[in-house]
C-alpha cells in the first residue's frame, strides 16, 4: 500500500514514522529542501498545486492526505477523481476562511466569542463598536501560529490596526479572558467509526504552542468537547483525525479554529496513547480499523520552538523528538514528551523541561 502525503514537514514526518510500523509506503510533495519527512519516503520537490506532480502522486497512491493546511482546495479537487483525497476537501476549504469557520461553528450550535466580518475601516469601527474592546482582528485566511492577528486594546489602536492588516479580508473577533485553552483530537473512519483523545489543555505563547497536558481532569468539559467533536466529524463525513481547538471561561467551551489534520497537540498521543494520532490518521484514510485511543498514563507535551538547547538532549526526561531543521527563532524544531503515573508526577516533569528550554 502506498500514501501520498502533500507536505513533508515534521507532521509528515511523523507520520511517515507511524506509516512505517504499519507497513505502508510512503510518498511526500513539498516545494522545500530537504524537508524532515525526506527520511521516510520519496519527496517530490514541486509546488502543493503543481498539476503534473499531484497527477503522478495519483497514479501511484492507494490514497492521498495532506499534512499542512494551506493546500490550495482546487488543487486537491483536480485529483480527487482519480483517487481518494481524504479528510475532504470541503473540510480543507472550511478551515481556510476563518469565516467559513465561524458560521460552521454558528450552524454546528458550537458555542464561539462574538465576531464581526471587516472587509473596510468603517467596517472596524463598527466591530468595535459591537464586540468592545480588547479584540482581535485576524486575517480570514493564511493565518497561523498567531501571525497575520492585532490585538486592538482600545480604539484608538483601530489606525494602526488597520494600517497593519488592512490589505486582506479580515475578521474581529471579541478577546476571551479565557481561565485556559483546550484541543480536542478525534479520529474519524469512512464507516463512521468515531475515537476521541482525551481533552488536551493548551498553553500558547505569542501565538505558538508550548506546552499540551492530557487528559483534562474535568468529566464535563470532556463530555461536552466530545461532542462537539462527534458533531463536526459527522457534519463534515469526515475521514480522518481533526483537532478542534477551544478557550474555556468559567466552565464554558468556546470553539476557536480546527485543523483538518494531526495536529501539535496531540503529538503527545505517541508515547501517551495506545494509538497515536498519526497511526490513527492512517488507519482512517487507508480503511484500516481505528485504534484504541485511551491514554496510558497523564502524558506531558513540551515544544522545542527557535534552538534544541544541549541541556535539553542532555536531560535524563522524557523522549526527545528532533525533526532535523535548522535552527530558526520561532521555528517548531522538536518536542519532549513525558508521561507520568499521575498529573503533579507529569507537571513536576514538563516544569523541569520547560525551565530547561527557556
Ligand atoms: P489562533 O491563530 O486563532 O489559534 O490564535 C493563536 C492564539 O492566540 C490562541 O491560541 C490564543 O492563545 C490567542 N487568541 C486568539 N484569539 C483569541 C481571542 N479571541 N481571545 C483571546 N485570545 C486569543
Amino acid at each position: 500500500m502506498q500514501i501520498g502525503i502533500i507536505g513533508a514537514g515534521q507532521l509528515g514526518q511523523m507520520l511517515g514514522f507511524a506509516a512505517r510500523d504499519l507497513g505502508v509506503q510512503c510518498r511526500f510533495l513539498d516545494p522545500s529542501t530537504s524537508p524532515p519527512a525526506a527520511e521516510c519516503g520519496h519527496v517530490t520537490q514541486r509546488p502543493f498545486d503543481d498539476a503534473e506532480a499531484l497527477a503522478e502522486m495519483a497514479a501511484c497512491c492507494d490514497v492521498i492526505t495532506y499534512e499542512f493546511e494551506n493546500v490550495p482546495v482546487t488543487a486537491l479537487r483536480g485529483i480527487e477523481d482519480e483517487v481518494a483525497v481524504y479528510p475532504p476537501p470541503e473540510a480543507l476549504r472550511l478551515a481556510q476562511d476563518r469565516l467559513d469557520e465561524k458560521q460552521l461553528f454558528d450552524r454546528l450550535e458550537i458555542p464561539l466569542p462574538g465576531y464581526h466580518v471587516v472587509d473596510s475601516r468603517q467596517d472596524l469601527a463598527d466591530a468595535a463598536a459591537t464586540l468592545g474592546t480588547p479584540m482581535v482582528l485576524k486575517t480570514r485566511r493564511l493565518g497561523y501560529d498567531g501571525k497575520g492577528q492585532y490585538v486592538v486594546r482600545s480604539a484608538a489602536d483601530l489606525d494602526v490596526a488597520w494600517d497593519t492588516l488592512g490589505t486582506q479580508a479580515l475578521i474581529a473577533e471579541q478577546w476571551v479572558p479565557f481561565d485556559f485553552e483546550v484541543s480536542a483530537i478525534g479520529a474519524r473512519a469512512a464507516d463512521g467509526d468515531i475515537r476521541i483523545y482525551p481533552l488536551t489543555r493548551n498553553v500558547h505563547e505569542q501565538g505558538i504552542l508550548r506546552t499540551s497536558r492530557s487528559p483534562v481532569d474535568d468529566g464535563r468539559l470532556r463530555e461536552k468537547a466530545g461532542e462537539y467533536m462527534r458533531r463536526m466529524l459527522a457534519h463534515l463525513d469526515y475521514v480522518g483525525v481533526l483537532a478542534l481547538e477551544m478557550f474555556v471561561k468559567d466552565g464554558r467551551l468556546l470553539a476557536n479554529e480546527f485543523a483538518p489534520r494531526v495536529h501539535n497537540s496531540g503529538h503527545w498521543t505517541i508515547e501517551g496513547a495506545r494509538t497515536s494520532q498519526f497511526e490513527n490518521h492512517l488507519r482512517a484514510v487507508l480503511g484500516m480499523p481505528l485504534g484504541d485511543a485511551d491514554v496510558t498514563g497523564h502524558a506531558g507535551m513540551v515544544n522545542l520552538i527557535g534552538t534544541i538547547p544541549e541541556a535539553v538532549k542532555a536531560l535524563d526526561v522524557g523522549v526527545l523528538h528532533d525533526y532535523g531543521k535548522a535552527p530558526r527563532p520561532g521555528r517548531k524544531l522538536g518536542h519532549v514528551t513525558v508521561v507520568a503515573e499521575s498529573a503533579p508526577q507529569r507537571d513536576e516533569l514538563v516544569d523541569i523541561i520547560t525551565k530547561t528550554v527557556t
